[in-house]
């Protein structure tokens, strides 16, 4: 937009006019005159301070001008052949336009007396303020303003702008005020009764304080949490909760009043660098928080976000390296860009039913909803109150407050999770010991199996030995103990009874003329007679310990242990007697068979002296068969 050219007048130019042109002159005089006579109608009114109103708005019904020249001054600008621009009726919003910027208002005081009244201009970001009270072309008042001079030389201590004036009884004086920022040009004017202005802004600084309030608890909280937790989610989000008010105290004119006075190039730099670092927060933490880097992800996801990443950076790079005009638009075209890339990223998590997601998409929309009721009271299409103008600071604690919640879900959540994982370790760990135990009772059961058949084996051989022992130590023919029996057992007798001094007895016996029964009757016969004096013997041996041996050929032999000599020749009667009273049927004959024995008996004087009682019984024996057969002799040992 082109300001409008200052037209000056020039007597020179009239006086040397031709005289054709008279007529004309002649017209645009009178026409001049009809002008100046309607003039007073078109002016616009002055304002009119009656003490009825606290607060006057002044910013709908400014005259205004752009000098494109940069030259003029506020006397320039009081001459009356300057022509203004008529005021729109809305507040003042240029854009973004660095050029001088020009502002006037007529303001009469109707009351009696003098008033005082405060001036504010509640836009704390402007570079260049001047403002000037005049009565006609009379500066009687004037104030350098703006964020380019330090804090200290502000007339009222106070975020925005504030001016004390004063106004004589029923006078009217202009106000002209003087902007240049590089920044956007908007001059939200108002002039406040004093008393109207203490209450109005107790409520402002009210609500500003339990937003800052707010934040810095959830700042707090947050710091704990991640001091605790150590999820790096919690480092981002609490400098995210420290770049979004910081970045709205240096909107709002906190940050210069009570952080940096003096700091006036850092002060104009200070907006760009906290949105982009809420922006760089914002990136990390919804990179870390909806886990971005998962390979699960579509690449393009990925990619996106590192690349809104590396965008955010360009923009902290502005903020320092380029003009304030450059960084402006680069910082509020990044945060387009980053905004929508985190609106789509979130939108895309809860559309596949993640529900962190669905929490963050939820804290960001309600920003999204604050930053549309602020627009729409300005649009005035929601009326204004101090709720819609503070939409988005409500909509920012909605969202650092429902960002907290999902970093406190989601930490349940993974919680929930290690739970269950726990839990299904456990079971398995059950599982295995149970598969385990299983295991070990199937080898119990088959070493117990294994034992029972080695112990049936094991007494099926022992049974087997005992056989075969038997055997080793019988006579197979007659089934008496056998020679190899009776040698050992006579032995060990020996050993013992000398050992007790006990006596002991042996009786050897002999069959008599066998060699005659097998020649008559044959060998097998002969074996069968053997047998049946075998068994006669038996009988007549009662004792366990006593042992029947075959000798050899057709004579046995009788240990007898612990008996005496009467005592065996008893039993040697006894079974001569009972063989000699037993026939032997043989082809419907019956034939006598008889036995000879001889009869020993000793204590033994020293082991192994079996040799000497076998030769004395023997001896015995011999001297039987000598006195006729069929007979018993005993031999003293
Ligand atoms: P004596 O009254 O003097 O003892 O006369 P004898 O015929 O018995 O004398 P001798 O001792 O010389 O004979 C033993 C005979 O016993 C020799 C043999 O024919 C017989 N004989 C020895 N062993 C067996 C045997 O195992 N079976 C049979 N059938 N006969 C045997
Ligand atoms: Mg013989
Ligand atoms: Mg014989």
């Amino acid at each position: 937009m082109q300001g409008l050219p200052v037209i000056k007048h020039d007597p020179a130019m009239m006086a040397d006019s031709p005289a054709p042109e008279r007529r004309w002159r002649w017209l645009c005089l009178s026409m001049l005159l009809v002008a100046l006579a309607l003039l007073p109608a078109l002016s616009p009114a002055a304002v009119v301070l009656d003490g009825s109103l606290g607060q006057i708005e002044l910013s709908s019904r400014l005259q205004w001008l752009r000098d494109d020249s940069g030259q003029l001054g506020a006397s320039e600008l009081l001459q009356p052949d300057i022509i203004w621009q008529p005021a729109t009726g809305a507040a003042v919003n240029r854009g973004i336009d660095r050029h001088d910027w020009w502002f006037r208002v007529d303001i009469r005081n109707n009351n009696p007396r003098i008033e005082e009244y405060i001036l504010e201009i509640a836009y704390p970001t402007l570079d260049h303020i001047g403002v000037y009270l005049a009565n006609g072309d009379k500066i009687v008042d004037q104030y350098l303003l703006g964020d380019q001079r330090p804090f200290i030389e502000r007339p009222i201590n106070h975020h925005y702008f504030l001016m004390p004036t004063h106004w004589p009884a029923d006078e009217t004086l202009t106000l002209l005020i003087h902007v240049r920022t590089n920044g956007v040009v908007q001059l939200p004017l108002s002039l406040w009764q004093k008393s109207a202005f203490a209450s109005h802004d107790q409520a402002r600084q009210l609500i500003a304080g339990i937003y800052f309030g707010a934040m810095l608890v959830m700042l707090i909280y947050n710091l704990f949490m991640f001091i605790g937790i150590g999820d790096r989610s919690y480092l981002y989000y609490v400098g995210f909760v420290v770049s979004v008010p910081m970045f709205v105290s240096s909107l709002t004119g906190y940050s210069f009043q009570y952080f940096w006075p003096e700091s006036t190039e850092w002060n104009g730099q200070s907006i760009g660098f906290f949105l982009t670092s809420t922006i760089m927060f914002a990136v990390l933490f919804t990179h870390e928080f909806l886990q971005l880097n998962r390979e699960s992800l579509p690449s393009p996801i990925r990619i996106g976000n590192r690349a809104v990443l590396v965008l955010s950076m360009v923009m902290m790079a502005t903020v320092f390296l380029t003009s304030y005009n450059t960084m402006l638009i680069s910082v509020i075209a990044g945060s387009v860009v980053a905004c929508s890339a985190a609106l789509f990223v979130g939108l895309f998590g809860a559309l596949r039913g993640e529900r962190p997601a669905m929490f963050y998409v939820f804290a960001w929309s309600s920003l999204l909803l604050g930053g549309l009721v602020l627009a729409a009271s300005k649009l005035t299409l929601l009326p204004q109150n101090s709720f819609t103008d503070n939409a988005v600071q409500i909509g920012s604690i909605m969202l650092v407050v429902l960002l907290s919640f999902a970093l406190a879900e989601r930490i349940n959540e993974e919680r929930r999770r290690r739970f269950q994982a726990q839990m299904e370790a456990l079971q398995n760990e059950r599982r295995a010991r149970l598969a385990q135990e299983q295991a070990l009772n199937a080898q119990q059961q088959a070493n117990q199996q294994l034992e029972g058949k080695v112990a049936e084996r094991t007494e099926e051989l022992a049974k087997a030995n005992a056989i075969l022992q038997e055997l080793s130590d019988s006579d197979a023919l007659t089934g008496l103990r056998n020679r190899r029996y009776l040698d050992n057992y006579l032995n060990r007798e020996v050993t013992r009874c000398f050992r007790y001094q006990h006596p002991l007895a042996v009786i050897l016996l002999d069959i008599d003329h066998f060699k005659l029964f097998n020649d008559r009757h044959g060998h097998q016969i002969g074996d069968d007679c053997l047998r049946m004096v075998a068994t006669q013997i038996r009988h007549c041996v009662a004792r366990d310990s006593d042992v029947v041996a075959r000798y050899g050929g057709e004579e046995f032999c009788i240990v007898l242990p612990e008996t005496d000599m009467e005592g065996a020749r008893a039993v040697a009667e006894r079974v001569r007697r009972r063989v000699a009273e037993t026939p032997f049927r043989v082809a419907n004959e019956n034939i006598i068979v008889t036995i000879s024995a001889g009869v020993t008996c000793a204590v033994p004087m020293a082991p192994g002296q079996e040799a000497l009682l076998l030769q004395r019984a023997d001896e015995g024996l011999y001297q039987s068969k000598d006195e006729g057969r069929n007979r018993v002799t005993c031999l003293p040992g």
